[in-house]
């Protein structure tokens, strides 16, 4: 050891650890500590904090204490130093008394150069009591947010660190985290007593990153496109529960995607497994909770996609971090959908009020990232602390597409005002009450009813004052309290602003629906709003041409609702096409081969990336009624009987049966209808169909003579669909 001591921290670099050169501010914490002076690192995920503690450990007399909240890494991080001739142990829970004896011992002795010790080990009075009779160089507190309650990751043992360390004379701190907003900052140096750290921060701009937020609907069905367009590359989807990890994994390898599930519910060796199945490309996609990620290091991960929306930006920022770490582009999609926001609040009901507070204000900042049209670029960075220049950044969906803009000068004007005037006292959702003039009770009892600027932007809506107000932030005309959480005060520039306003651009925030689709919805129904109108129109001319051919009514052909979904996923086989609603085998391959060729031709003029091997397949939820059902009616058994046998009513029977017409299947009925009409009324039936623009009910029912009943006509027009369309 007494060499290394003699080399200079380059040289040692690489030495021990085989790199030529330092990462970023690396050697300047390094002598910075060397000097035994207070530091606070901030470095994005991945920077390099570890080795800023571990080459100064190594090269100073004594040894340090590493204090990480990690157990379960603590042993790998070990063996990685061991690994590298370096004598590291670490002091945790998981150690037998004889262990955690010799660890002590070679701590005495001066061997041990760098000791990870677990918090809630460090606070154990026969340890402090070790600890002071050891010569300790320094102290290294990896993960350093977990101090404060405002980041994600909360641990209530890291609040006492400081006072434990105090009581082993005056030994100099090194911080670490990667999560660092001005208030986790603030409260960690306090918390450590450490205001006087030099402070290295590096800015957290990814610039190989692109950041979208899609509304979550059809999300399974873009989840698929979306991997399909990365077929063969890494990529994390990141769910908030176990059961949907399970639910995601399942549904991506029934549509022939290579993933994996990995969450803590997991048996250990499964989930040992799957993740080396990820490092070593085994699996393309691991499907996770957040419990996947933390300590790994895959630098070629393409995507992270959170399927769920993330309890904190911290959080959203971390998880997105592990893309992209060798500097190639990646991408970072999250779908987004208020009810996860209402969801996850509800999960925060038996928290403490204070605790739930918090997790209320992580969230609602959640919201407005994904709402925001903002530059998501500029509005990370600026909750990180961090300013990002106007320009656009190009590496995001909203500096991509930009959305409508406008003048926000007289809207800034207002925002500050009610800041103003409710004497920098309130949060963001009463302070747009208060604008658009809502005599809420809240408002009232604070006789905020009465103040000049209440109702003010009654033009406008609560929400879209929230907007107004956040862009008011993001402009730095305001600022978040540092101690209040969820405050607002005025900023100098916010006071010079309203003596001397002047022009600025604010954008018009997305509008996700409120009530996000249920997502069981999305795999069986194509959302019609977004199907291609020129291709509906094209297919709707086919069918006409195809209707007259054939002599039958174009509704036969295919329904709307079939051509539709068409002019949605863009079916180019016959295959593809057996899988639109409404298309049975023998519908496709009476009707389907004009078609499928229109469509091919139509793909490859218009060069559109098609949706076809998107089509979900969703593992065995065929009713087993439907089977059921279609097995009597080949028998030939009475309605009432099928019905009997399945305990519903006939009323349903029926309604399944047209299910499953209409699904596509043919359905030969003859055998029951010919009990219940002659032939006459069977045939005038017919004939109304025959000539009708429409396979409405309501419609036939209008049309057709009062003496046919709507039981009659449900019948005939299943029996008619089955002779005709399929
Ligand atoms: P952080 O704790 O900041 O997330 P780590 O300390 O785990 O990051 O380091 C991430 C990776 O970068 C590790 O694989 C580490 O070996 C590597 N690394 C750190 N410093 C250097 C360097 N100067 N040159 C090359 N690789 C480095
Ligand atoms: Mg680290």
């Amino acid at each position: 050891m007494d060499t290394i001591v003699e080399l200079s921290v380059k040289e040692t670099l690489k030495k021990v650890f085989g790199f030529d050169n330092f990462r970023g501010s690396q050697e300047e914490i390094i002598n910075n500590i060397m000097d035994g002076n207070n530091t606070f690192v901030i470095m994005p995920t991945g920077a390099g904090k570890s080795l800023c503690y571990q080459l100064p450990a190594i090269t100073k007399e004594g040894t340090a204490i590493v204090i990480s909240p990690l157990i379960a890494l603590m042993k790998n991080q070990v063996d990685q130093m061991n690994a590298f001739g370096i004598n590291a142990r670490f002091l945790n829970s998981t150690l037998s008394k004889s262990e955690s004896n010799k660890v002590k011992k070679s701590t005495l002795a001066g061997e041990t150069k760098l000791l990870y010790v677990a918090p809630e080990s460090l606070t154990k009075e026969e340890n402090v009591a070790f600890l002071q009779q050891a010569n300790i160089s320094f102290a290294a507190i990896d993960e350093a947010h977990c101090i404060s309650e405002w980041g994600h990751d909360f641990r209530p043992e890291y609040r006492r660190i400081k006072s434990i360390l105090a009581q082993l004379g005056d030994i100099p701190m090194i911080a670490l985290t990667a999560t660092a907003t001005p208030k986790v900052q603030l409260d960690i140096q306090k918390n450590l007593d450490m205001e006087n750290a030099r402070l290295f921060q590096s800015s957290f701009n990814r610039d190989n990153l692109y950041y979208e937020v899609k509304p979550k609907q059809q999300a399974k069905k873009h989840l698929i496109k979306f991997i399909k367009d990365h077929r063969g590359q890494s990529g994390i989807v990141y769910c908030l529960s176990r059961k949907k990890v399970e639910e995601i994994a399942n549904f991506l390898q029934v549509n022939d995607i290579n993933a994996a599930p990995y969450h803590a519910g997991m048996e250990a060796k499964d989930r040992i497994k799957n993740q080396d199945a990820f490092l070593n490309e085994d699996t393309d996609v691991i499907v996770a909770t957040i419990a996947f990620g933390m300590g790994i290091d895959k630098p070629d991960v393409r995507f992270v996609v959170h399927y769920d929306v993330p309890k904190s930006i911290e959080g959203y920022y971390q998880e997105t971090g592990r893309a992209g770490r060798d500097s190639i582009n990646s991408n970072c999609l999250m779908f987004y959908s208020y009810n996860d926001i209402l969801k996850l609040e509800k999960f925060n009901k038996d928290k403490a009020v204070s605790e739930r507070e918090n997790a209320k204000f992580l969230l609602d900042e959640m919201a407005s990232y994904a709402e925001s049209s903002v530059c998501r670029r500029k509005q990370l960075l600026h909750y990180f602390g961090e300013e990002w220049p106007e320009e656009n950044c190009n590496m995001c969906d909203n500096c991509r597409h930009p959305r409508e803009k406008f003048d926000g000068e007289s809207m800034a004007l207002l925002a500050i005002e009610v800041v103003v005037e409710t004497k920098e006292r309130f949060d963001i959702n009463h302070l747009g009450e208060v604008l658009a003039g809502e005599h809420s009770q809240h408002v009232k009892s604070y006789n905020h009813d009465k103040l000049e600027v209440f109702g003010k932007g009654n033009d406008h809506t609560e929400l879209y004052w929230k907007s107004v107000i956040r862009q008011t932030l993001l402009a730095e005309f305001i600022e978040k309290d540092i101690d209040i959480p969820g405050v607002f005060k005025v900023t100098e520039k916010g006071k010079k602003f309203l003596t001397d306003p002047y022009s600025v651009e604010f954008t018009k925030d997305h509008e996700f629906e409120i009530e996000g689709h249920e997502e069981e919805f999305e795999t069986e129904s194509i959302n019609t709003q977004a199907y291609d109108k020129v291709l509906f129109d094209i297919l709707k001319a086919l069918r006409k041409t195809v209707a007259r051919k054939k002599g039958l009514p174009p509704y036969v052909i295919f329904s709307d609702p079939s051509m539709e979904e068409m002019a949605t996923v863009y079916p180019m086989t016959n295959d593809d096409l057996k899988k639109i609603i409404g298309v049975g085998e023998s519908k496709a391959r009476k009707f389907g081969k004009d078609f499928i060729d229109l469509i091919q031709k139509y793909v490859e003029e218009n060069d559109i990336s098609t949706f076809s091997d998107v089509l979900i397949k969703t593992a065995g939820i065929k009713s087993k009624n439907k089977i059921f059902i279609i097995s009597q009616i080949d028998r030939k058994i009475d309605f009432e009987e099928i019905a009997e046998g399945k305990s519903m009513t006939y009323e349903q029977l029926v309604e399944e049966v047209e299910h499953i017409c209409f699904g596509g299947t043919k359905l030969d009925i003859d055998y029951y209808i010919n009990q219940l009409m002659d032939d006459d009324r069977q045939g005038d039936i017919a004939d109304y169909f025959m000539s009708a623009e429409t396979d409405s009910l309501e419609v036939a029912l209008d049309e057709l003579d009062e003496d046919y009943s709507e039981d009659e006509i449900r019948l005939m027009r299943v029996k008619f669909m089955s002779e005709h369309a399929h």
